[in-house]
Order: structure tokens, then C-alpha cells, then sequence
């Protein structure tokens, strides 16, 4: 039997056809002699389908069951002015009649009930996106002709600081959820060139924001060699392509989103350029506070940048930014000084349009075995457990740096919703690790 997805069926072309679809029942509504039901197939393509009451008189939201009827079209049908009459139904289950999912929910109910939220035309348009996200990058990784590899997430060792560790039990020994596969990817340039890696990084945050999540997808990618302007530039290239083909390849989700592709448009590089020591300057115009232990005080020269500092910085703009020039003491270990800065690291934060704030974190790393073990002991760390990663700078050092982005970082901001947690299938934050 040939099945049908209403999406590739809403067409002229198909007009007075036989078509059978599958789906289940997204909204309903009885008369006597005649049933109006709205079916979703499982890509959310969405359709009328007039039916015979007598065939349905069971049905309820989310009953999944088959169609088989010839297309019309229809001013008054809702979806598109297509609609299947038929009478050739089968079902294969009826659903509770309590489906929790309406109208109107509250967050945390939808959030409770992701498993079944998923099936809103919102989280099934927000899910797209965030594959053809996926799909773009990889085929731009390919076409640019750097290697795909994977890092284990399973760790002995601290990337971003101890405080965001999640400890696992490793049979007799204590291991780590990783936070970056950063270290592992150092570790390939030397055999594979340029190399990049997605996967789960893994974060216990304790603060609530809007944008961190305990578990998130990360994009990674490191390359030996590199200085500091191609490792700019390739951000630039990647995050304009992803753009160009969001805005292309799915305006249609963009639009049901009421995203507005136009301004998403206007980042084409080239993106504009911050020096830490003028954001610093344009925060304290603002009268920026920041919160130090138990006070609150004026932001000064050395702060890191927190999401209010990063809000007021792109709020006004519709070009992403990059600041450069971070205070070396506020970035980990493996950040290398700039030689021409003394105390200055050689890294970059770009940060995204409209207030949304940092997306990627890259920079050139330390490839100097001496003064990176200084730095891993002033870090507090235990030298011991990145002895393998000294290796790396015993044998045949080279420059080289890279860079990582958040995957849902970047979805919120293409898609414009405030909180992470929409752009993520099943979202880990401190409140939730259920579904
Ligand atoms: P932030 O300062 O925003 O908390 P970070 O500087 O700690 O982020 P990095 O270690 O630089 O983050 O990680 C690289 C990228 O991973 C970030 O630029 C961001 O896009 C993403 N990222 C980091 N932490 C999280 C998180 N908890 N949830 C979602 N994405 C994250
Ligand atoms: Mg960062």
C-alpha cells in the first residue's frame, strides 16, 4: 500500500487523486451525519479530512489512525483550503480522552509533558530547524574539507573549571561528565589536520537563566595553525552560511514562528568587532552592576562579562559581535597570552544581535609547555590529570586554536525565544532531568 505525507500532497496536481495518509487526530469536531477531523502525519504536514460520522464515532484527540479518501479543495478548509473526503478509515488506537496538551497550558505543564509537547506544530517547527542546523553544518564541514571525529564524554579531567563538574561513579574511581571536548580535539590535529566534533557537553549550572542548560549540544572545532583571523573568519563563514540556509530552506517554520527572516538576514558578515576594554567602557556608561560575593557593585576592568553585561552590549545592534581581548586571569588555562598584549588573551566571545548574547567562545591556545603547567597549577588543577594533555606540548607543539558554540544558543536566537529550554527535545536543567 502507497502512503502518503501531506505535505507533499498539497498540491494542485493531486486534485481529484486517491490518497491514504496516517496520522492522528489533531483537532475534531462531530456533526451528525459528518466528521471534521484535522489529521497530523508524522512530519507535522496537517490536513482536513471529511469523513462519514458513523466511521469515527469513537475518535478522540490524538487517536492515531489511517485515511484513505480523494483530495478537493475547499475555501473554508482550515490548513491550506485542501481537504480528503473519504470513508475508508481505519484505526489504530484511541487515545485517553484526556490528552493534557491544549491551548493555553502553562510552561511548566508543557515542560512536564514534553514527550507529548513535542507533537505541537510549535516544538515540531522549532525541531526542524534545529536539524536542517545540523544538516547544514555538517555538509559545511565537509565541503571545507575538515575531518569529523568524536571525543569521549566520559572524563578524567576539568575543561571549563571545577564548580560546573558533573561527577559520575567510574567503577572504583571517580570520573567527570565532560564539559568540552576541546582537549581531545588538541589531541587529533596532529594526526588528522582540522578536525570537528558535535556532541553532548555537560554543565551543572546552579544559577536559572534563560539561556544555560546542564546538558547542551556543542559544536566544536580545532585546527593547527590557525591565528586568530582565520579563526574569526571561519566563524564568520559558518554562521553566515547557517543563515543563509535557515532563512532559505525554512522560511516557512520562520514564519509560523513570526520570526522575522529579514532581519535574521542582515548578519552577512562582516561582523563587527569589541575590544574588552571598550565594552567595559560602553558598560560603565550604562551604570552596569555586578554582583560580587554578597555585593553589588559598578562593573570595572577585569569583570568577566555576565548575560546583563551582554544584553546591554547587542541590544541595540543587528550584526553579531566579537569582543577580543579578555583579561587573560578571567579565561581558562589553555587560553594563550598575546604576545604584543601582555595579560591579554588571544581569544574571542561572539556574541549575538538583539541582547541575545555569546554563542561561540574561540582562541588560540597555549602551546608552550612551560607556561601552560603554571597556569594549569595557578588554576588550582591537579597537573597529574592533564599529563596526557602536556604530551601534546612535549611532542612537536604547534600554534593552533579553535573554537565551540552552543547549538541551542544559536536556535534561540534564530528562532527569537527567550528561553533555551524550546530549543531542546528533551531539556536538563538543575529543575529538570524528567522526561
Ligand atoms: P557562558 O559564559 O555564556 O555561561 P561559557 O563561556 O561558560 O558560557 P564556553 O565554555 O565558552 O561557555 O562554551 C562554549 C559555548 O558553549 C558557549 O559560547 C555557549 O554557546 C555554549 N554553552 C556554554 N555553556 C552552556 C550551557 N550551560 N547551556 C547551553 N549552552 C552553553
Ligand atoms: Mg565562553
Amino acid at each position: 500500500m502507497k502512503y502518503h505525507r501531506i505535505n507533499e500532497i498539497k498540491k494542485d496536481e493531486f486534485l481529484g487523486k486517491e490518497v491514504r495518509l496516517r496520522g492522528w487526530v489533531y483537532r475534531l469536531r462531530k456533526q451528525k451525519d459528518k466528521a471534521f477531523i484535522i489529521l497530523r502525519d508524522d512530519r507535522g504536514g496537517i490536513i482536513q479530512c471529511v469523513l462519514p460520522s458513523s466511521s469515527v464515532t469513537d475518535l478522540t484527540i490524538e487517536s492515531s489512525l489511517e485515511v484513505g479518501g480523494t483530495l478537493f479543495k475547499d475555501e473554508r478548509a482550515k490548513e491550506g483550503g485542501f481537504e480528503i473526503r473519504g470513508n475508508d478509515v481505519k484505526i489504530y488506537s484511541i487515545a485517553n480522552n484526556d490528552f493534557p496538551i491544549r491551548k493555553y497550558q502553562s510552561t511548566e505543564l508543557l515542560l512536564d509533558y514534553r514527550h507529548l509537547t513535542l507533537r505541537t506544530r510549535k516544538m515540531i517547527t522549532i525541531a526542524k530547524i534545529r536539524a536542517s542546523i545540523l544538516e547544514r553544518m555538517r555538509h559545511w564541514f565537509i565541503e571545507n574539507d575538515w575531518i569529523e571525529v568524536t571525543a569521549p564524554t566520559i572524563v578524567k579531567s576539568a575543561v571549563e573549571g571545577g564548580s560546573t563538574l558533573f561527577p559520575v561513579k567510574y567503577f572504583k574511581d571517580e570520573a567527570f561528565l565532560s564539559q568540552s571536548a576541546q582537549l581531545y580535539l588538541e589531541a587529533l590535529i596532529f594526526s588528522l589536520g582540522p578536525v570537528w566534533t558535535i556532541g553532548p557537553s555537560f554543565r551543572a549550572e546552579k544559577s536559572r537563566t534563560v539561556r544555560h542548560l546542564a546538558e547542551y549540544l556543542h559544536l566544536e572545532a580545532e585546527a593547527p595553525w590557525l591565528t586568530m583571523n582565520e579563526l574569526l573568519s571561519i566563524q564568520e563563514k559558518l554562521l553566515v552560511e547557517l543563515i543563509r540556509h535557515i532563512t532559505e530552506h525554512n522560511k516557512g517554520e520562520l514564519e509560523f514562528l513570526n520570526q522575522d527572516v529579514l532581519a535574521l538576514n542582515k548578519a552577512t558578515g562582516p561582523f563587527d568587532k569589541l575590544s574588552y576594554s571598550e565594552a567595559i567602557d560602553i558598560l560603565r556608561s550604562n551604570d552596569m552592576k555586578i554582583q560580587d560575593g554578597e555585593m553589588i557593585r559598578n562593573i570595572e576592568w577585569g569583570d568577566d562579562l555576565n548575560i546583563d553585561s551582554e544584553k546591554v552590549l547587542t541590544k541595540d545592534r543587528s550584526n553579531p559581535v566579537f569582543v577580543f581581548g579578555y583579561p587573560l586571569q578571567i579565561k581558562p588555562f589553555y587560553v594563550k597570552e598575546d604576545p604584543e598584549k601582555q595579560g591579554r588573551a588571544l581569544s574571542a566571545d561572539l556574541l549575538l544581535p538583539n541582547g541575545f548574547g555569546e554563542v561561540s567562545s574561540g582562541g588560540i591556545r597555549e602551546d608552550d609547555i612551560a607556561l601552560l603547567k603554571t597556569r594549569i597549577k595557578n588554576e588550582g588543577l591537579n597537573l597529574d590529570s592533564y599529563s596526557w594533555y602536556l604530551d601534546l606540548r612535549r611532542y612537536g607543539s604547534v600554534p593552533h586554536g579553535g573554537f565551540g558554540m552552543g547549538i541551542e544558543r544559536l536556535l534561540r536566537w534564530i528562532i527569537n525565544l527567550e528561553d533555551i529550554k524550546e530549543c531542546v527535545l528533551f531539556p536538563r536543567t538543575m529543575a529538570r532531568l524528567n522526561p
